[in-house]
């Protein structure tokens, strides 16, 4: 039997919608609608104040219009909604390296080895809707409890802008009241049947004779049964199991000769390390991407003695690359990439090998520049020391 674990579920609220609202201060307190046309688009998101209206996530774009024809109707802007979802997502990876995205706006997280650092779930979950507020100006609704299923039924309960904790060991006691609908996997087809069954509520199906659901619903049925029971084996499956981390630009025009490659490439090598360390990842594998006017394609690896997160070791091992690149062509694009983690996350650094002063002083110069970062934006910090630093 393993301890319980410490899972939280954190959801944006109105998302897509939030992020215009957001962007244009002039939209809020109005009902913003983000979706498709109104002859044949879906709404893909809606405000609170839109769905006072009755309109919801992908009903047609014309019946949101005829429910709320004073509405805000806007196209979506996903290049925006992702790279906020990015900066959301880092902000989740600074608490543990178990992230697992569902969506642009949705994650699991399982934070039971952080509380030694950072608190109860409780205390992470309120750390990062703070935090995800000041950085982002977005509300992101917090769920907490020991399963997965029971702590994303405890984000919607607690919405918007909510924390809604399930007490430790009270999985089903909470979902007893509930309508059966809220169980994961509960379509409206199963849901019928289990209200023709008698079952209404989450506590009917926790009680129900195991082998009565199996008969009625095959193995779904004895599945239902551990859901309404608290019972939920799966785990939170870090992205990171992704197989790298990378940052590429396109030029706005193609560039020729190393030194006019070398300011992207450290401000590639300043994102990558940010989002490695954001993760608690670090890797012993840099590849360096570049891409001519033509369009051809060449990639050099370099493998690092020691895993990296740094800039200045990334960008080092990358310029040194740059000598098997043939640099006497226009190239329109360069790109980034770090693989090959290492297998302990470095995050937590509970089993870390003691540090040597140099690398104390990196980390330390690190985390400065990625608060630095987190507050001014992506770019607003390059250690001129790196920067200068051509002729090796
Ligand atoms: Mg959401």
């Amino acid at each position: 039997m393993t301890s319980p674990q410490t899972i939280l579920h954190l959801d944006l609220d109105a998302f897509y919608a939030s992020v215009e609202q957001l962007d244009r201060p002039e939209l809020r307190g109005l009902p913003v609608i983000v979706g498709g046309d109104a002859r044949r688009g879906v709404v893909c998101a809606a405000s609170y104040e839109a769905r006072k209206f009755g309109v919801r996530s992908a009903m047609p774009t014309a019946q949101a219009h005829r429910l709320c024809p004073r509405g805000v109707f806007l196209p979506p802007r996903f290049d925006r909604y992702a790279a906020l979802s990015e900066q959301v997502m880092s902000i989740f990876g600074r608490f543990t390296p178990l992230v697992e995205p569902l969506s642009l706006d949705e994650a699991f997280l399982d934070v039971t080895a952080s509380s030694a650092l950072f608190g109860t779930g409780r205390d992470i979950a309120t750390a990062i809707r703070k935090s995800v507020r000041a950085e982002t100006g977005l509300a992101v609704s917090a769920g907490i409890a020991e399963v997965k299923f029971a702590a994303k039924i405890a984000t919607d309960l607690g919405k918007p802008d909510g924390l809604m904790e399930v007490p430790r060991g009270g999985v089903r006691e909470f979902l007893a009241p509930l309508p059966v609908g809220r169980l994961w996997g509960v379509g409206k087809v199963t849901e019928a049947a289990l209200l023709r069954s008698g079952l209404a509520l989450i506590g009917d199906v926790a009680r129900a004779d195991r082998e009565r659901l199996e008969r009625t619903f095959g193995s779904h049925g004895a599945h239902l049964h551990d859901l309404a029971n608290g019972r939920d084996e799966r785990v939170v499956i870090a992205h990171d199991e992704a197989k790298s981390v990378g940052a590429e630009e396109t030029f706005e025009d193609d560039l020729l000769g190393a030194e006019s490659l070398e300011p992207g490439l450290l401000a590639q090598s300043h994102r990558v390390a940010r989002r490695l360390r954001a993760h608690g990842l670090r890797g012993h594998v840099v590849t360096l991407k570049v891409k001519y006017a033509d369009f051809t394609l060449v990639t050099r690896r370099a493998t690092l003695s020691e895993p990296a997160d740094d800039a200045g070791i990334l960008y080092r091992a990358v310029i040194d690359q740059l000598v098997r690149v043939d640099l006497t062509r226009p190239i329109r694009l360069t790109g980034i990439s770090v693989s090959g983690f290492d297998a302990q996350p470095s995050q937590l650094g509970l089993f870390a090998e003691p540090e040597s002063d140099t690398q104390k002083k990196r980390r330390t110069l690190n985390a400065v520049l990625d608060s630095i970062a987190a507050r001014y934006g992506e770019d607003a910090v390059q250690p001129a020391a790196i920067a200068g630093r051509r002729k090796r």
